[in-house]
């Protein structure tokens, strides 16, 4: 049997990938690392220059990971010397009960006092807000470029526009079967966003890829920036209206956590000029006095399970294969915390942490 190319290979690098690549090469791993695109491309989930970061989540199950996730970036912006985050607080407003807890957070009833943390938000009436002291806005490029960085300067081998077509198990480890020749490895990770199902069938049938559409005004208006606008969501009838303040010059940024399903194979379409103009009101709307004249638009892939839960870990039939579908329009903010997870257990580290977003959990 041919030697190892590798002791691990990651496929797909968007964050967790990327974020795993660095993790495996700090610890010295052999590891080589592979997209289909070239860095910076725009047919996945992880690009655009900004995502949101909070402690608020529905379940206290996330809380662990969530920390885990806030010490990551702190320790990413520490070895790349960039600001990665900004903090600029939150408030998550919805009808009903609360739909959100977390370390620090408060559930706010008084629409005086919602005005008071964030004057630039117009929460509808009769709405509750959850208040996040902790959110703020990810610099999502330079992250990017902070994990691609991290992992070439530790020996990482990563391959851009280079396709993967299949993997096999072997009884040792993996073949991988690409359009530059075949490699070997003992351990295979396979972040491959929206193609999850393609590339790991069993998971098919419980993934769904959405179009998402976002709109970005230009920066320096004083309404849209902390304090006066922080990261903000608001229950919609459209569906999850999310919002991420101007906090370093990105602009202020409005986004529909809904879609139509989307064939990953097929290029994500530019918005048309009725979505855009949709945005726009909706944007207007919840931060009224935002000039939303002149926008930059775009367009991105969910990929959902129903239960908005993650699926990490190793596959049953081929323990060596290593999946992490993260995302179901919540995963970027996870993506240092995910990368340790892969790198461990990749390297036969235990996370029975991560029991409740395991594949374990779903007979995977
Ligand atoms: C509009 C939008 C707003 C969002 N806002 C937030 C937010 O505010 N906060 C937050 O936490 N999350 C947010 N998210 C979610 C977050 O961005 C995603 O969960 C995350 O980026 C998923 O990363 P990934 O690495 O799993 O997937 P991707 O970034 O899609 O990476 C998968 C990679 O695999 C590669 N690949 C696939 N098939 C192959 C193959 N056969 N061969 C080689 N390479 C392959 C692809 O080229 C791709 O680069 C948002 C997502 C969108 C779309």
């Amino acid at each position: 049997m041919r030697s190892f190319d590798a002791e691990v290979i990651v496929l797909g690098l968007g964050v967790h990938g990327s974020a795993a690549a660095a993790a495996l090469a700090r610890r010295g791993i052999d590891v080589i690392a592979i997209d289909r695109f070239a860095p910076g491309h725009r047919r996945g989930s992880s690009h655009g220059r900004t995502r949101m970061i909070r402690r608020a989540y529905p379940d206290p199950v996330w809380n662990d990971l969530v920390l885990r996730a806030f010490d990551g970036w702190r320790a990413l912006e520490e070895e790349s010397g960039a600001q990665l985050v900004h903090r600029t607080g939150g408030l998550y407003a919805h009808r009903g009960e609360a739909q959100l807890q977390g370390p620090g957070c408060v559930v706010v009833e008084d629409p005086a006092e919602m005005a008071d943390l964030m004057p630039g938000l117009a929460v509808p009436d009769g709405y509750r807000a959850v208040h996040d002291p902790s959110a703020g806005v990810i610099e999502a490029e330079q992250a990017m470029a902070a994990f691609h960085g991290v992992a070439a300067e530790r020996g990482a081998d990563v391959r851009w526009n280079t396709v993967v077509d299949g993997w096999d198990s072997t009884g040792d480890g993996v073949s991988v079967r690409t359009d530059a020749g075949d490699l070997r490895a003992r351990r295979l990770i396979v972040a491959g966003g929206s193609w999850m199902g393609g590339l790991v069938p069993e998971l098919a049938p419980l993934l769904e890829v959405w179009r998402i559409l976002t709109l970005t005004v230009p920066a320096d208006q004083p309404i849209g920036e902390p304090p006066n606008l922080g990261a903000f969501s608001v229950d919609h009838p459209d569906g999850l209206v999310f919002g991420v303040p101007d906090a370093a010059g990105n602009g202020v940024k409005l986004g529909i956590d809904a879609g139509p399903l989307w064939d990953p194979e097929t290029p994500v379409e530019a918005q048309t000029d009725a979505e855009t103009a949709r945005l726009q009101e909706l944007l207007g709307g919840f931060v009224p006095g935002l000039d939303t004249t002149s926008v930059e638009s775009a367009a991105c892939l969910y990929t959902m399970t129903a239960d908005r839960r993650f699926i990490i870990g190793p596959l049953r039939r081929a323990p060596q294969v290593i999946v992490a579908s993260a995302c179901s329009g919540h995963g970027f903010k996870f993506g240092p915390a995910i990368g340790e997870a892969l790198a461990d257990i990749a390297t036969g580290v235990m996370r029975d942490d991560l029991a409740f977003i395991s594949t374990t959990r779903r007979e995977l």
